[in-house]
């Protein structure tokens, strides 16, 4: 029986989509890169029924392509143009199975969206602090396949962090229950972290065991100009000293990326009567009340604006000012869409060589491309740049795209130089996974192409991505 007629079988109609028209969401990604096809897009609802698709794809090989929420920068999650595909979405699989406050885990499926897991935790009087601009649509299981970082880096770790036990589909079908909840655990090899930042390339997450924490009770959200990217270093280090551990978040915003946001994205504002090269988005936690964060903030800006590493520095009285100020940092990311075309870079090198990777990496664009406008904005408490570049004014956009490569080559060696990564927290997808070739030793891909093989023998997983 053909394949379609047996998914039939085991799924709802409404879960097997198969007119263009039903399917297309699920063909594009979300920068509207890639475009693939696929037989079906099919919404199982358990785990068992993932378990079953699963099965019943390796036995007729077609290539499976898990989806979470679509929000992925690398294009991984829309499959080859073949068509010999099925798109996987994990949407109706989104339970919070359980949530155990006194252990500090909640076990979710892997559709939940981000945002609904923060929200179950902070009625439990808990925190589930990854944090990122998309996560009203991003789903857990995309978090996890994509290793997602965000905001809150800095504090808790990224994804591969916060994430104790996983349910996973295997490509063949059989359902592995590691999802243990449980912060030692020494006997044997940790397979969870396979298939974490994996892209879907090694299974299906079906749910995952997530770290929770105390939830904050007050924080100071900052908004400060510094004299330079050095500065920013210096005051990075003094700030996660006088808070006790407190520091959150650590953003980077260039001028002109502000200047950006104020002409495109309405809403944003410039928070300085004067214009500064360089700004910082600062917020520090507390799990106390009255814990005197907000003092301890205005300290440390005062003395470092003594001391010249600060030029200028608000800070939100209340959460509608903090609102706006992290308004702002969104704004960022928004209004590159505005201004035709760009190309995005997700780089992170140690932080104490991040003022040294921006300045020589903006030194070797503006010599390949007069009149290039770098846009370079990110998480410098974590080291990851969001190096991007937007086009010359006057230049077409497809003779800007048309440097592409040429661009990457140059970033990416500056990052090498470095010690850093061409992908900090967005993954390999198709954009980068043969460039990253240049930038690993050989023996990293024979070791990851020997697990493929032996998890994923018929290389039905996501084909195309990672390797
Ligand atoms: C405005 C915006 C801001 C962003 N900011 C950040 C940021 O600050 N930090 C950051 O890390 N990312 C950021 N991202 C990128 C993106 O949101 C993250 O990569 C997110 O983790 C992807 O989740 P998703 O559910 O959308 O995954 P998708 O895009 O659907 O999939 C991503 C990958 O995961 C695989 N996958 C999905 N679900 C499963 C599953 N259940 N089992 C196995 N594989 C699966 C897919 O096959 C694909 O390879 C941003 C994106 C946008 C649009």
């Amino acid at each position: 029986m053909p394949l379609l007629e047996r998914l039939a079988e085991i799924l709802e109609p409404s879960d097997l989509l198969t007119a263009a028209g039903d399917t297309a969401p699920y063909l594009t990604d979300w920068r509207k890169l890639y475009h693939g096809e696929a037989l079906a897009v099919v919404r199982p609802r358990s785990t068992e029924q993932v378990s079953r698709v699963v099965a019943l794809a390796a036995e007729a090989g077609v290539s499976i392509v898990p989806q979470g929420g679509n929000t992925g920068l690398a294009g991984a999650a829309t499959p080859r143009s073949n068509g010999n595909n099925l798109v996987l979405s994990l949407e109706r699989m989104n339970k919070i199975r359980a949530l155990d406050a006194a252990n500090y885990t909640i076990t979710v499926e892997a559709g939940c969206i981000l945002q609904q897991v923060q929200e179950a935790a902070t009625q439990a009087d808990r925190h589930f602090p990854l944090s990122l601009a998309a996560e009203g649509s991003c789903r857990i299981g995309g978090n996890l396949s994509t290793n997602a970082g965000g905001i809150a880096v800095l504090r808790y770790g990224n994804m591969r962090d916060l994430t104790l036990g996983l349910e996973v589909v295997l490509p063949d079908g059989r359902i592995w229950n590691g999802l243990r909840a449980l912060r030692k655990d020494s006997a044997g090899y940790d397979l969870k972290h396979l298939f974490i930042g994996a892209e879907g390339t090694l299974g299906v997450i079906t749910a995952a065991v997530l770290k929770l924490f105390p939830r904050p009770r007050e924080r100071a959200s900052a908004f400060v100009a510094v004299a330079s990217l050095d500065a920013a270093l210096a005051l990075l280090g003094r700030m996660r000293a006088a808070s006790g551990d407190g520091l959150t978040s650590f953003e980077m915003i260039p001028r002109v990326a502000l200047e950006k946001a104020i002409a495109h994205v309405p809403g944003s504002f410039d928070p300085f009567p004067d214009p500064h090269d360089a700004y910082l988005l600062i917020e520090m936690t507390s799990s106390r009340e009255n814990s005197g964060i907000t003092a301890v903030a205005e300290e440390a800006l005062a003395a470092a604006m003594e001391d010249g590493l600060v030029r200028e520095a608000t800070i939100a009285q209340n959460e509608t000012q903090a609102a706006a100020l992290w308004f702002l940092r969104e704004a960022v990311v928004e209004a590159q869409r505005a201004v035709g075309a760009s190309i995005k870079h997700d780089v992170v090198v140690p932080l104490s060589a991040v003022p040294a990777f921006i300045r020589e990496a903006t030194a070797a664009v503006e010599a390949a491309v007069p009149g290039i406008v770098v846009y370079a904005f990110g998480h410098l408490g974590d080291g990851n740049v969001h190096f991007n570049l937007l086009q010359p004014p006057g230049m077409k956009p497809e003779a800007f795209l048309a440097e592409m490569g040429r661009l990457n080559r140059l970033v990416h060696d500056v990052s090498a130089r470095h010690h850093g990564s061409i992908s900090a927290e967005h993954g390999l997808g198709q954009l980068r996974n043969k460039e990253v070739r240049l930038y690993k030793p050989a023996i990293e891909f024979e070791l990851m192409e020997r697990i493929k093989l032996a998890i994923d023998p018929k290389g039905i997983m996501n084909p195309g991505k990672v390797l």
